[in-house]
């Protein structure tokens, strides 16, 4: 599993590997504790994760934002939850993505 979250110095979003408590910004070169960063999402492939940061970085430059609002993640984390079980009932599902993009642009 991996987690989606955000570098707390340059607020570039990134991925980390579950058990890992650090995470180097590839970005800035910061050392995230992901203990005290915020999370955004739980995913369970890197190439999903890193799908997912691309279309978090568009929806939220479209919206001229830097950042989802405590509602959005929340959304995002229960419509990931949703298209899971879609996955699994429809596992050809699974390795389109694009799905996923629709979600977190509607
Ligand atoms: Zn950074």
């Amino acid at each position: 599993m991996y987690l989606i979250l955000k570098c707390p110095g340059c607020s570039t979003f990134t991925y980390v590997d579950k058990y890992s408590p650090q995470r180097l910004c590839p970005q800035c070169g910061e050392i995230i504790d992901v203990a005290d960063a915020t999370i955004y999402l739980e995913v369970a492939d890197y190439r999903l994760a890193e799908s997912i940061i691309a279309e978090l970085k568009k929806y939220l430059t479209a919206q001229k934002r830097k950042d989802l609002t405590e509602e959005e993640r929340e959304q995002i984390r229960k419509e990931y939850a949703e298209w899971m079980k879609q996955a699994l009932i429809n596992p050809e599902k699974a390795n389109d993505s694009n799905d996923m993009s629709k979600i977190i642009e509607s």
